[in-house]
């Protein structure tokens, strides 16, 4: 088995040696995986309380092996979400009735519970957004006006997902910033040397991902923000494929700004959160304009109200941030440590028993499993494309994923168009990856040369 399509000729050249052991981040530091009982039905037995697991698809029962892509719903937060409107629902901030207060109490309850979620020092530095996407729009679209000028310089990675490239990309029409990207080692990590040469040429931003949503990569995060620290830069973490699975703590990361989507966290869609160090996010300007974010607005002049208030422009998502925090309570009941420990024995199990059934034909990207890797396994079948392998999957009930991952940056640098990914959860267990191995053997009878 060849990892990081070290075959596949990198196109930066000559194979990066690997980079130097990182200081452990918080998250890593405080998760060396224990062995777990794999023969329970997700951890902790906890599959029971995922109802949509259930399901069956082409008549076999659903393997679900997508949550990079968003994860599946416990039931008590499916129930919170019928209770909010069955009993809560108001607009909130405005109204002086007493259910309109009880809404606006749950809304600012679900901001402090994110804060303790983070480990933030305060819940106003807790923006209630759409998700990622519109987090690192924000901050980006905020820089472009109150803090970037041509020239400036904002390094980003070729890790990243589109949600960290584009909103950049944006920022060199206007207002014509230098964007410059950390590259990535035959083992899928990033290339400290590149940073260091980047930060020497003065970076006002360096903004990288937790985990890679294709590699499974877990970056050093405090080492990383030490070193563009040092260097003079803000830094901004995407969070969407970490908060998931490691504990996030912000103050010992030392990041000024974080991301992260309530979908991947057991929670729903269309709502997602932006944290940041009160001082960064006083001095960012709003990013949009409406109700609720102004202190006093005159034909000729207009204030704001403080951070988040500032950034949340509008009637806000309640029943959203409100169920996204029964959903943050489901995960941390979970035990941090257990499901790190649960995703890399399932990940061990995965990579040995598809590479005994697939042989050479078999690739897999991102470095081995261990405390810098994650639940998600990408990979490509010699001879097979990636579209073919999915769709064949679907048939037997097995839901992958198959494409570019809006990862073109770690296509590009491993010289395939696209790969296949399962993803792993909570819920998983090792006869979802029995039923990935089957129906692989069956793709290859089919397909394989
Ligand atoms: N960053 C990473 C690393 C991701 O994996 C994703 C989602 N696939 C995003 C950002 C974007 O998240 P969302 O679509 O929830 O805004």
């Amino acid at each position: 088995m060849v990892r990081a399509a070290a075959a596949t000729a990198p196109a930066s050249g000559r194979p990066a040696p690997r980079s130097p052991r990182a200081r452990a981040s918080p998250s890593e530091a405080r998760t060396v995986p224990r062995r777990p009982e794999l023969s329970e039905r997700g951890l902790h037995g906890c599959r029971k309380d995922f109802p949509i697991l259930e399901r069956s698809f082409h008549g076999r029962p659903l393997t679900y092996l997508d949550s990079a892509a968003t994860s599946q719903k416990p039931r008590s937060v499916i129930d919170a979400e019928r209770e909010f409107y069955e009993t809560l629902n108001a607009n909130v901030h405005r109204g002086v009735y007493a259910l309109s207060e009880e809404a606006t109490e749950a809304y600012e309850k679900a901001r402090a519970r994110v804060a303790q979620f983070l480990h933030a020092k305060d819940p106003e530095e807790v923006v209630f957004l759409r998700g990622t996407t519109e987090a690192i729009n924000l901050v980006a679209g905020a820089l472009a006006r109150g803090g970037l000028a041509r020239g400036d310089r904002v390094v980003s990675t070729e890790m990243e997902h589109h949600s960290n490239i584009v909103p950049w990309h944006l920022l060199r029409q206007h207002p014509g910033v230098q964007l410059d990207f950390v590259g990535l080692t035959d083992d899928g990590r990033l290339r400290g040397e590149d940073l260091d040469r980047l930060l020497a040429r003065g970076t006002k931003l360096f903004t990288f991902t937790h985990v890679s949503n294709v590699l499974g990569t877990v970056n050093p995060v405090r080492e990383l923000t030490e070193r563009a620290h040092d260097a003079g830069a803000l830094v901004l973490l995407d969070a969407a494929q970490g908060a998931p699975h490691l504990p996030i703590d912000v103050q010992e990361m030392g990041v000024d700004l974080l991301a992260f989507s309530g979908h991947k966290v057991l929670g729903p869609t269309g709502i997602g959160v932006l944290w940041g160090k009160k001082e960064v996010l006083r001095k960012l300007p709003p990013y949009m304009g409406g109700g609720e974010m102004i202190r006093e607005v005159d034909k000729a002049d207009i204030t704001y109200k403080d951070p988040p208030l500032k950034f949340e422009a509008g009637t806000p998502n309640v029943a959203g941030a409100v169920v996204l925090s029964r959903a943050l309570d489901y995960l941390s009941r979970v035990g941090w440590d257990e499901l790190r420990s649960f995703e890399h024995e399932l990940l061990l199990d995965a990579e040995k028993r598809l590479k005994a059934a697939l042989g050479e034909a078999l690739t897999i990207y991102g470095p081995p499993v261990g405390r810098d890797r994650e639940a998600v396994l990408s990979f490509s079948l010699k001879g097979i494309h990636p579209h073919d392998i999915a769709t064949l999957l679907d048939a037997e009930g097995v839901a992958v994923r198959a494409g570019h991952h809006c990862a073109q940056l770690v296509m590009k640098r491993y010289g395939v168009p696209a790969l296949t990914r399962a993803s792993y959860y909570l819920y998983n267990d090792r006869e979802d990856t029995t039923r990935l191995v089957e129906a692989l053997t069956k793709v290859q009878q089919i397909l394989g040369r």
